[in-house]
């Protein structure tokens, strides 16, 4: 089984904040906050800020924005590994003075040099243990002003194995691994160290991250073990593609998450499509968050890639935009309208959302469409009335006013009922008053339901709109 009765589930993201939130890292993440909660363990948050020159403090802001906006809320964290240097350089001490890592005062160029004879043969490159203490074994007296580095002594025999959550068993020939250096000469200690004492101080069960860290997970269970420590099972999913079967990145359109955030996406609707990328649970395509968890099976991670399907994913927003109320709705599009230069007060946008809701895929197609209503009224080009508004056309809705004017109950029903007796009445088929109506009133040719958004624009604005629009 996947876990173990005596261990408490712990999972960690552990971002390194050098940019925004990917959606790379957004799955990650929600994986492991997924396991932590089917499991009812913890899932920390922890900031591998480590890389002074690519990490900022904006960057570790775009991340919490991102792991806020999908609601992915840690338990414990976030820890910065800024923070934590102390305890590092701690452990590196305790090693040192218990023999499983040791001062290497091998310079760069030595090491090269190391490496070259080795290629030269045919064999790994990899550093020949000049300064690794062995029994019996006398080492070169160290040389005057060298700040020594720190290496792991790591196995030299045997193998590193582990079986994956995602990809199953993977071993490693501890033959092909080199002594890591794990604190640089000023005693800085080094990103693999840093992951190392965090999972095991954090006691992390459960470790799920991109399959880019395959390589890291060999020497982390080695210096875990080094350290008396039980190794976490590890999990490696695979990458995201775009739609052409590359590595997704930013030729594919956005890959922040907060990008999706302002083209209009609902952080359900993410929850939802990046869980599928990756994961399944049967046929299902839409499902909770809750169900998410409730039928979280790190089993069923996929072996291979997903790919980028945005279709895929307006579909999803589609589908939850429709689960959220109008009320809602309207609260989230008003500022959208706003910074479109409409006015989300001018009009009823509950009802305005309703209409539209069955007919849009984000927050931003709402708006876009709420602006009939809500946004400048642009009447029709010259071109539109040319094509539209003929003689028969006019002198339709010139009788369709005087009818209106008279009309008292302003409701859609009310109004679908008026058109439809006036159709009747004229011998004309519906778009023959439809689309010149449209026309006069909205200044679009294509509109929702005539009747609705007659409804919606209101007595006065229609009669005002109609009758400009007859004088003109
Ligand atoms: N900080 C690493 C990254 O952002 C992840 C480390 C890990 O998950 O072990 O790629």
């Amino acid at each position: 089984m996947t876990v173990s009765a005596q261990r408490p589930v712990r999972t960690r993201f552990a971002p390194s904040p050098t940019g925004y939130l990917h959606l790379g890292g957004a799955r990650t993440a929600l994986f492991s906050w997924a396991f932590a909660r089917h499991y009812g363990g913890t899932f920390v948050l922890r900031i591998e800020d480590t890389d002074l020159e690519r990490s900022t403090p904006k960057a570790v802001q775009a991340i919490l924005d991102g792991m806020q906006w999908l609601a992915l809320t840690p338990d414990e964290g976030p820890f910065y590994q800024m923070q934590r240097m102390d305890r590092y350089r701690a452990v590196i001490a305790d090693m040192l003075a218990k023999g499983t890592a040791y001062y290497c005062y091998s310079t760069p160029e030595e090491v090269e040099a190391m490496r070259e004879r080795a290629r030269a043969i045919g064999a790994k490159p990899r550093y020949d243990g000049t300064w690794r203490p062995e029994p019996g074994k006398t080492l070169p007296p160290i040389p005057e002003g060298i700040r020594p580095v720190v290496r792991f002594r790591s196995p030299l025999e045997g193998v590193t194995a582990w079986d994956d959550l995602v990809k199953g068993p993977i071993s490693f020939d501890n033959g092909e691994l080199d002594d890591l250096v794990i604190a640089r000469p000023d005693g800085t200690p080094t990103y693999n160290f840093c992951v190392v004492v965090d999972d095991w101080d954090m006691q992390i069960s459960h470790v799920i991250r991109g399959d880019d860290h395959v390589n890291n997970t060999p020497r982390q269970i080695n210096i875990l073990r080094a350290l008396g420590a039980e190794p976490p099972r590890y999990g490696h999913v695979p990458m995201i593609l775009g739609p052409d079967g590359e590595k997704l990145s930013k030729r594919h359109g956005a890959v922040s998450v907060m990008e999706y955030d302002k083209l209009g996406y609902l952080p359900e609707a993410m929850v939802n499509y990046l869980a599928r990328l990756g994961w399944s649970h049967g046929n299902d395509e839409l499902f909770t968050r809750e169900q998410l968890v409730e039928w979280f099976d790190p089993r069923h991670l996929s072996r291979s890639a997903a790919q980028w399907d945005p279709k895929k994913l307006n579909w999803v927003n589609a589908h939850v935009l429709r689960q959220h109320s109008p009320e809602d709705l309207a609260q989230r599009v008003a500022p959208r309208i706003s910074r479109r230069g409409g006015n989300p007060q001018a009009a009823d946008l509950p009802a305005i959302m309703a209409l539209l809701r069955e007919r849009s895929e984000t927050l931003e197609d709402l708006a876009e469409g709420a602006l009939l209503f809500c946004g400048p009224y642009r009447p029709a080009c010259a071109e539109l009335r040319a094509e539209v508004l003929d003689e028969a056309a006019v002198s339709l809705l010139r009788a369709f006013l005087v009818q209106s004017q008279a009309q008292a109950d302003w409701s859609e029903a009310g109004l679908d009922a008026l058109i439809k007796a006036f159709i009747k009445e004229h011998g004309v088929k519906m778009p023959k008053l439809a689309i010149p109506l449209r026309v006069a009133v909205t200044g679009q040719k294509h509109t929702p339901s005539i009747g609705a958004v007659l409804a919606l624009l209101g007595r006065t604005t229609v009669l005002e709109r109609l009758e400009a629009s007859l004088k003109a």
